[in-house]
């Protein structure tokens, strides 16, 4: 449910494309969301005595509820971000089956299972499961405004925790949805609501001490802010913040496939993708060619609001002078505009811009840019791309194309980040069952898969002695049991071990 507030101050969420106001919002203020989150702490008692059989059937009911309303909340989307409506459809798809994932997998990941306790506690029963750790503060971006908070939202549900969740101010429209998707079939508790406000209210969020966890998405100026306020509360934190990924075309590439990619990893959602691609590397017999595809390709791209557009604006209006400003750069260090140049900035739109000669220390190759440009780099050889793919401080994903499997898996191992997709783009994001996260400026922490449903819990580890034995953490152990136990222990582990 979406949360009373006795404050009157509200904010307007804006279509970027149009500047109309699509909705006003509660600015919910510290009050509120102390209110909420002691209602979320009485829920999440409820929600985990529910057990893993009913929660699974409630949020497999609201998956239910979210397909059945999937173009209504794309909708939101699409009006909110300014993103073309078939993309919204398509994040809101890929939520949807995370939520299912999540739902369907948590008993499995988290419930109670015996371990073996090794030959010294043979007496012992081990159990080892993973529990809920109570409120899980969600504090979401406004790229993908569903399907990233859902990599939180759902998986620490799943796991038996209430959420309360304080979307971007410039998609507040989505979580209301979302919490009222969640009421509707889960009435009895607000196991979801959502606070709307301006960064304030996402700052009362994190340094509430009555919350036991914050996953945090944006960027990684934010990260920062949020991990000093979870500090003087020690409360734990999962970041997932910005990204210059890269994607590495490898000898033997197929070049049209690869270029049809980079430039969709590049340019959809107005290149506004955490994991979107920033930066080109490719080999040198490959890059004329893979350069010409990529350009013929990207002069049919248009952005605009209409049912044809390729992407939409730029849904944050100060992101356009930082996208300005990285073309520029790029130009007067010697780099050459391809495809556009500084002129396809024109608010609210970016047209596609490809640039090649940018020096590696350039802004548009350091930082993130966020915006549907790309500098395309010619390397000697994949050693090459590897190397210069982890230059930076970022680490959150990559993508490689290349003719030969293992040099492809050499090197996706060699780069460094949490994700690395080869001979596609970011087929990692829709494999629910695969985490994600990112290393360094990329974040910590995972969402999604085994590894997300966990990061919403803690491990409990209970033994139970079933017989007694040597009792050797007692006073009155003796010198003979002892010497016994000396004896196992240099059978068992004195050996000497053989290639
Ligand atoms: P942002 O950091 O500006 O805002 C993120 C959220 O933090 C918003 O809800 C905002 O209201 C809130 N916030 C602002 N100040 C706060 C404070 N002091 N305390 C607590 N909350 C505060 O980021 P953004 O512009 O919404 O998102 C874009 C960034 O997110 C990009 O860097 C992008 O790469 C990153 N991103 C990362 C992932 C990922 O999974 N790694 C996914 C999507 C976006």
């Amino acid at each position: 449910m979406s949360v009373a507030t006795e404050s009157t101050e509200t904010f307007a969420s804006l279509n970027p494309a149009t500047g109309e106001v699509v909705a006003e919002h509660a600015v919910h203020d510290e009050k509120d969301v102390a209110a909420a989150v002691e209602r979320a702490r009485e829920a999440a008692a409820w929600w985990r005595a529910l057990g893993w059989k009913e929660r699974r059937l409630r949020l497999l009911n609201v998956k239910g509820s979210l397909t059945r309303n999937l173009n209504r909340m794309a909708e939101v989307i699409h009006q909110e971000t300014g993103k073309p409506i078939q993309d919204a459809q398509l994040e809101t798809i890929m939520a949807i089956s995370h939520l299912d994932w999540a739902a369907r997998n948590a008993h499995k990941v988290l419930g109670p299972r015996n371990v073996y306790p090794g030959v010294m506690a043979i007496n012992q029963k081990c159990v080892l499961e993973y529990q809920a750790l109570g409120v899980v503060g969600v504090i979401g971006p406004w790229n993908y405004p569903i399907f990233t908070p859902m990599g939180s939202i759902g998986y620490a549900l799943a796991a038996g925790n209430a959420v309360v969740f304080k979307p971007s101010e410039f998609t507040p429209g989505v979580g209301v949805l979302l919490a009222e998707l969640f009421a509707g079939v889960i009435p009895e508790h607000p196991v979801l609501q959502t606070i709307t406000g301006l960064g304030a209210t996402g700052a009362a969020l994190a340094s509430s001490p009555h919350i036991d966890k914050v996953a945090f998405t944006g960027s990684g100026r934010t990260a920062k802010r949020v991990m000093a306020a979870c500090a003087e509360n020690l409360t734990p934190l999962v970041a997932e913040c910005g990204g210059k990924d890269a994607c590495i075309v490898d000898a033997g590439a197929d070049l049209d496939a690869a270029a049809d990619a980079a430039l969709w990893g590049a340019m959809s959602n107005a290149g506004q993708t955490c994991i979107g691609v920033e930066r080109i590397y490719v080999v040198d017999d490959a890059y004329d060619a893979f350069l010409s595809k990529l350009t013929e390709k990207a002069k049919d791209l248009r952005p605009g609001f209409d049912r044809e557009a390729a992407y939409g604006p730029i849904t944050m209006p100060s992101q356009l002078e930082i996208i300005e400003r990285h073309i520029k750069d790029a130009i007067d260090r010697g780099g050459k505009a391809v495809v556009g140049g500084p002129e396809s900035v024109r608010k609210p739109y970016v047209e596609p811009v490809i640039l090649t000669d940018v020096p590696d220390d350039s802004a548009a190759v350091c930082e993130e840019t966020f915006g549907p440009t790309i500098t395309v780099h010619r390397v000697r050889d994949l050693d090459e791309a590897v190397e210069k793919t982890n230059r930076t401080n970022y680490g959150l994903a990559g993508t490689i194309f290349s003719g030969s499997k293992s040099r492809a898996m050499d090197a996706a191992r060699r780069m460094r980040s949490g994700m690395t997709s080869i001979n596609a783009f970011a087929a990692f994001a829709s494999v629910a069952a695969l985490p994600f996260g990112g290393v360094g400026e990329s974040g910590f922490g995972r969402i999604h898969g085994a590894d997300g449903l966990r990061e919403f819990t803690r491990p409990k580890a209970i033994t139970r002695q079933r017989f007694a034995t040597m009792n050797l953490t007692s006073f009155a152990r003796s010198e003979k049991e002892m010497q016994r136990v000396l004896g196992m222990i240099n059978m068992i582990h004195g050996r000497r071990y053989k290639r």
